[in-house]
């Protein structure tokens, strides 16, 4: 992988609510109605609106991804994306679907504008994603769309616990090592 395309992917510890970059995106469930999690805390600190909006979009279907304002967030965009439930599939076919779920959500963010995109690491709480492999699959998932698609200039994967982040950032040097 060039090294250039890595140096675009940065992974911090934080809360993804407070990112200031283009777009931020939210690990949603099928419904769009908001939930718990990242999907809780994003509509709590956006307000209402957000809901208001999510509510026309008729739902979304796992790997694919919307786009909606980001109201009362730093950040400009919401992009919704739906990450598979882990238990139920097979293994390639949940990484397919992950992977989607970042590529999706990228492509997205791109269309609507953003040049930045901030990232939870979708799948990994209540949908079960064991953290190492879908640290695995967001890494290369997002570097392999950014090797063909110029328009996004940064992605940071917004950690929720120094583990998130290790996983990350040992997942971002086991492709630098390739290049
Ligand atoms: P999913 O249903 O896709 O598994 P969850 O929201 O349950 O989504 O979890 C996805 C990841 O988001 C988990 O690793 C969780 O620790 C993390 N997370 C929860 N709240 C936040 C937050 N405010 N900012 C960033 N990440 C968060």
């Amino acid at each position: 992988m060039n090294a250039a395309i890595l140096d675009r992917m940065q992974v911090v510890e934080g809360d993804i609510t407070a990112e200031s970059v283009d777009a931020i995106v939210n690990a949603a469930n099928e419904t769009l109605l908001g939930g718990g999690g990242v999907d809780g805390a994003i509509h709590r600190a956006a307000g209402p609106g957000l809901r208001e909006e999510c509510a026309q979009l008729g739902g979304c279907l796992p790997g694919q991804a919307k786009v909606t304002g980001a109201y009362d967030l730093p950040a400009r965009w919401v992009v919704h994306t739906v990450g598979p439930v882990f238990e139920g599939l097979k293994p390639d076919d949940a990484d397919r679907l992950l992977g989607a779920s970042y590529v999706n959500a990228l492509r997205a963010a791109a269309e609507a504008g953003a040049r930045s995109v901030a990232f939870p690491a979708i799948s990994t709480g209540a949908y079960g994603f064991p953290q190492d492999r879908a640290a695995r699959v967001a890494i290369l998932s997002v570097a392999r769309a950014l090797e063909t698609d110029d328009r996004i200039e940064a992605v940071r994967f917004v950690c929720f616990s120094p583990e998130a982040a290790r996983l990350h950032r040992a997942a971002i040097e086991a492709l630098r090592q390739l290049s």
